[in-house]
């Protein structure tokens, strides 16, 4: 299996050594060809109007529109969980249009830095000690939206069939189980 990180801008190489040591190969991904031999992508954190700017610069948003509406996997970690919203609800930018969320961008208020707390996870046994840097959060689920995790502000870690995002950061700890999770899905999806 190889999983594609979206390479344009933010926390690429941490996820690329998370895969690695889960024994998954990793690319990253920066142009249309690239999505040629990949299982799955993930969407990374940074900045979510700059990586905006460049996914319609560099003309990936339809290719990606386009394979994410037709089943394609893919994993968005904070910037990348904004970039994947059908409604964000404090700032006018881009975003790909396919989870059905609204995103709250800078949810924690402005000051909060960073924060990590010890997150409650559906399908994990022991709670996930979760990063959060300027994360957003994600309200108004669809119907087709389950809400894997929550903090009091909103839903943090969310599904919709082969979308997934997070407000988090698990590539910036030690603990492998979110991505885990992503893998088994591709794995599943496959057969
Ligand atoms: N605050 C950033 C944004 O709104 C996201 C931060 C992150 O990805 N760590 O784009």
């Amino acid at each position: 299996m190889k999983i594609g990180v979206l390479a344009l801008q933010g926390a690429v190489s941490e996820h690329v050594s998370m895969l690695k040591t889960l024994g998954v190969d990793a690319i990253p991904v920066k142009s249309k060809k690239d999505f040629d031999n990949i299982n799955g992508l993930i969407i990374p954190g940074g900045e979510s109007t700059t990586m905006g700017r460049i996914i319609t610069k560099f003309n990936l948003d339809e290719v990606l529109k386009e394979k994410i509406e037709n089943g394609f996997p893919v994993y968005g970690t904070c910037a990348g969980m904004i970039l994947l919203a059908k409604r964000i609800e404090n700032y006018e930018q881009f975003s790909l249009d396919v989870l059905d969320i609204t995103v709250v961008r800078n949810a924690f208020g402005r000051q909060t830095d960073s924060m990590e707390i010890d997150l409650d996870v559906k399908g994990l046994d022991t709670p996930f000690h979760a990063i959060f840097i300027r994360a957003p959060v994600a309200k108004d689920l669809g119907k087709d939206v389950f809400s894997l995790a929550e903090v009091e502000e909103g839903s943090v870690f969310v599904r919709q069939n082969n979308i997934f995002a997070s407000a988090f950061h698990p590539e910036l700890g030690k603990d492998p189980r979110i991505h885990k999770i992503f893998i088994e899905y591709i794995n599943k999806s496959k057969i």
